[in-house]
């Protein structure tokens, strides 16, 4: 069996709960902001990976908490490791297993979708970055084909779905979304569609600038004429390092270090990425860092705060975290 890059393990001080990490990406999105996304970490097989997160779950938390996050990078390039972890954990008794994902290799490859829930998985979060494929492919790299795929047969197996689209615009903008909301509609009519706000801050490139609220309004407006659950987000792991309402996590090392790390360290992990792929000093990232709209984000959580019930709360509190 393969190996996969584990960038690291995370512990909630909120909630027990242990997000997996992984390293790699079969997409090149133009937006991400996923250092995991280049590869590295230390190569573990499934059964080390499961032992080193047991470790650190039995020493954090003295028990092994009921829910896993697996994801990246992208969790599912490597098949056989992917389904030996979800089993994994199921032996071990979790009783919630969430992966988050693209979806595109579940969804060229013949009942992965199926296999990963007999398997033990209980809710998947794919993201639908564009329903237009010239779109897809100029800002991942790849065909939205598989993608779409991937929601039809997760939807056919019945288990806990989430789809997210990031607005940005010009780009995905709300047109772009109410199309993809109807093709959910066409899949699933109850299916839940996430709406996040583009967020050019730690993007590998900056390709749009951040929607307005009435933007993301428009686009909520516009999917939920096709949906009953669409949603607009609080929180996005994949795009929108929104800061979420917990101050530090724990980040667990294959090596088993320990090490509470604040939203700081995260910025300081992302701007040292970014220097170094868009090979720019750190002073030019901080100074767009120092640029970011601070108050827009506080304005949003304002406004969803208030306005609720049309902005519902996430169904799982991911809290900005991958
Ligand atoms: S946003 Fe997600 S799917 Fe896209 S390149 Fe980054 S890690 Fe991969």
């Amino acid at each position: 069996m393969g190996k996969r890059g584990v960038q690291y393990f995370t512990l909630s001080e909120i909630e027990p709960r242990i997000w997996f990490m992984l390293t790699g990406c079969d997409f090149c999105c133009k937006g991400c902001f996923r250092p995991a996304r280049d590869g590295g970490g230390t190569l573990l097989s499934a059964e080390e990976t499961l032992e080193r997160a047991e470790q650190a779950c039995l020493k954090y938390y003295g028990q092994l908490p009921p829910k896993a996050m697996i994801t990246g990078g992208e969790p599912t390039l490597d098949r056989e490791y992917l389904m030996a972890l979800v089993t994994g954990l199921k032996a071990k008794g979790f009783k919630e297993i969430i992966l988050m994902s693209n979806g595109y290799e579940i969804g060229q490859q013949e009942n992965y979708a199926s296999e990963l829930v007999d398997a033990g998985l209980t809710e998947a979060h794919i993201d639908v970055k564009a329903f237009s494929e010239d779109i897809h492919i100029w800002y991942t790299g790849k065909s939205n084909k598989q993608v779409l795929n991937a929601v039809r047969m997760l939807n056919d197996t019945g288990i806990e779905l989430l789809i997210q689209t990031v607005y940005m615009p010009g780009i995905v903008d709300d047109k772009e979304i109410e199309r993809i909301a109807e093709f959910l509609s066409t899949v699933n009519k109850a299916m839940k569609h996430r709406i996040n706000p583009f967020t050019p801050t730690f993007a590998f490139e900056e390709v749009t600038r951040r929607p307005t609220i009435e933007e993301i309004e428009q686009a909520y407006k516009l999917a939920a004429k096709h949906l009953p659950n669409a949603i607009i987000s609080r929180s996005c792991y994949r795009e929108y390092p929104t800061p979420p309402a917990q101050e530090t996590w724990i980040t667990v090392y294959p090596d088993l270090t320990f090490k509470q790390r604040s939203i700081k360290d995260q910025e300081e992990d992302r701007i040292a990425w970014l220097s170094q792929a868009r090979a720019i000093p750190k002073e030019e990232i901080l100074q767009a860092l120092n640029r970011a709209d601070v108050g827009y984000v506080q304005e949003l959580t304002e406004v969803i705060m208030k306005k609720s019930p049309i902005y519902l709360a996430p169904s799982t509190n991911q809290k900005g975290v991958k």
